[in-house]
């Protein structure tokens, strides 16, 4: 059995670096301290929090009543096999893509601005420049407290930032069906991307990624927050980005309450001047729903 660690801050396990506790902390190894620690979780009635890079979670100032998780050592490890590459559900998109480039497998080019983890990947579906997780993974290592299951990504229910996967279950590997490409195309391609991402989005700041969904139509979120003059709107410690506004910037003391705050106000601020209501994309723990929109 994996150790179990105690009312450990989560703000040190997630890119905007707010949140309080978790009630405990696991770090297993392999599949069977998972289960162990699932089961241990059931046992004392805590809820489970699986912890990628922590890249699109918000937790509340007070904590989560929950055992969070953090995936190690076989459960964070990468192979390649062929044309399919295998990774632990807590191996980070850094890892992987590099991986496949060394061994001439492309595909993975996209998740190079994604600063996540196979398992968080699948749980959102995350994805870019027109392709997301569904377009790469063939199938999912699924992990309950009654055990483990092969779940083919058909059966994931995965569509825009949505996966069908229970909240109780942790993914502990993945397997991505790739491409033969040289590995100096897949270095282009990705320093392309990467320049894109520097010239449009804060990404040297600490923010959790995408605060909403893209609501239909062909305005954007951030945009349509940008377009109620919020870009650069400061509550406590937390900044509305002034690069773009569907992210939030840790501009330093944030706290999580902070942070709803502005989520808040730029939702009541959209309806208001666009009748758009925005959906939020990050994934919040130990914080109540935003308040409904009427
Ligand atoms: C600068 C920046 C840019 C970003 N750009 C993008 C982008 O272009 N496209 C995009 O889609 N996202 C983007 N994001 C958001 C984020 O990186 C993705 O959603 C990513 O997939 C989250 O992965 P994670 O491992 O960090 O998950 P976390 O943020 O740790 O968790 C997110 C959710 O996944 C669950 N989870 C995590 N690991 C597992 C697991 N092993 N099994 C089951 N559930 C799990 C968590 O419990 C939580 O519900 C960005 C974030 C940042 C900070």
């Amino acid at each position: 059995m994996t150790e179990i660690e105690r009312a450990i801050p989560l703000a040190r396990l997630t890119t905007i670096g707010v949140g309080g506790p978790a009630k405990a902390l696991a770090r297993p190894r392999n599949v069977d301290e998972l289960v162990a620690a699932l089961r241990f979780a059931r046992d004392e009635g805590l809820a489970l929090l699986p912890v990628g890079l922590g890249s699109n979670l918000l937790v509340g100032d007070d904590g989560v009543d929950a055992l969070a998780l953090r995936l190690e050592r076989d459960l964070s490890a990468v192979e390649v096999d062929g044309d399919v590459l295998r990774a632990g559900g807590g191996a980070t998109n850094a890892v992987c893509l590099h991986r496949a480039r060394d061994a001439g497998l492309g595909g993975l080019e996209f998740a190079c601005a994604i600063p996540g983890t196979a398992g968080g990947g699948v749980r959102m579906n995350a994805g870019a420049y027109g392709r997301d997780w569904s377009d790469v993974l063939v199938r999912a290592l699924v992990v309950g407290a009654e055990g483990e299951e092969w779940v083919g990504v058909g059966e994931l229910d995965l569509s825009y930032r949505h996966s069908g996967l229970p909240a109780d279950a942790v993914v502990a590997a993945v397997e991505y069906r790739l491409v033969p490409r040289p590995p100096a195309d897949i270095r282009a391609t990705v320093a392309e991307l990467v320049a894109r991402r520097k010239d449009t989005q804060p990404t040297n700041k600490r923010t959790f990624g995408s605060v909403f969904k893209n609501p239909e139509g062909d305005t954007g979120a951030g945009r349509l927050v940008e377009l109620c003059g919020l870009k650069g709107h400061r509550i406590g410690g937390a900044v509305i980005s002034p690069k773009h506004a569907n992210f939030i910037e840790n501009a330093g003391g944030a706290t999580s309450a902070d942070c709803v705050a502005l989520m808040v106000e730029a939702r009541r601020r959209v309806l208001d001047e666009h009748g758009v209501a925005l959906e939020r994309e990050v994934v919040f723990a130990g914080l109540p729903e935003l308040p409904a929109l009427s």
